[in-house]
């Protein structure tokens, strides 16, 4: 096939114990999906539907590293997060099969432009301009499933500079997985190469450049990423 210009190149995530990468078709995100975070956000947690915003396969930093601060922002936001990532896609997946379809898990970083994000939210508008900025998705590598099962309990946490910041479990998640891959491919055909940012804990806050944010979640792995 020709095009008009080079097609921009396949954005990919490295797997654990395999030469071959993991590409990334679309990035989904997941709300307010643990309580403690909806209320420090000002949110009543309980149990609204879930829903979700998207961010753009290009926004990821595969493996972490270094991160801009990004512009016309003075409040950069950290979220930890579990990240799925599919191996096969569908629409209407029912949950008891939901997690057939995960091909392995990795620690990403939701990167909020809070105050955006903030603006948007006052004015009904929609989110990309405080979510799905360049370098906003730092993205570990993927641990297959195969590996390590599906992760529904354990550690998550972010330090920055040391002192740590988030903290929570994945048995907080307000939506569980497979019900979060329930609802999504409700809304949208689902497909091989989607990863699903689940949520974050408690805890998010701002940081400068300069700042080193190091975050894990117990039994998936681990992200360092600094603000430059
Ligand atoms: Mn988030």
């Amino acid at each position: 096939m020709e095009f008009v210009f080079a097609p921009p190149p396949v954005t990919s995530l490295a797997v654990r114990g395999m030469a071959a990468r993991f590409p990334v078709r679309r990035v989904y995100c997941v709300g307010r999906n643990y309580a403690a975070h909806a209320i420090e956000m000002g949110f009543d947690p309980d149990r609204e539907p879930p829903f979700f915003f998207q961010k753009n396969p290009d926004n990821l930093v595969p493996g972490g590293g270094d991160v801009p601060y990004p512009p016309l922002t003075q409040d950069l936001h950290h979220e930890i997060e579990l990240v799925a990532a599919l191996g096969e896609g569908g629409r209407d997946i029912p949950r008891d099969r939901a997690l057939d379809h995960v091909f392995g898990y990795a620690v990403g970083i939701d990167l909020t432009r809070r105050d955006l994000q903030g603006v948007c939210k006052k004015m009904g508008r929609p989110w990309e301009v405080g979510k799905a900025f360049e370098h906003s998705a730092p993205c570990s590598e993927i641990v297959p499933a195969a590996e390590i099962g599906h992760p529904d309990a354990g550690d998550i946490h972010l330090d920055v500079n040391g002192a740590r910041r988030q903290e929570g479990d994945l048995n907080q998640l307000i939506w569980k997985l497979p019900e979060v891959i329930e609802h999504l491919s409700g809304l949208f055909t689902l497909a091989a190469g989607d990863l699903i940012f689940t949520g974050t804990p408690a805890g998010v806050g701002p940081v400068v450049a300069g700042d080193t944010l190091t975050g894990s979640v117990a039994g998936v792995g681990g992200i360092a990423v600094r603000i430059v």
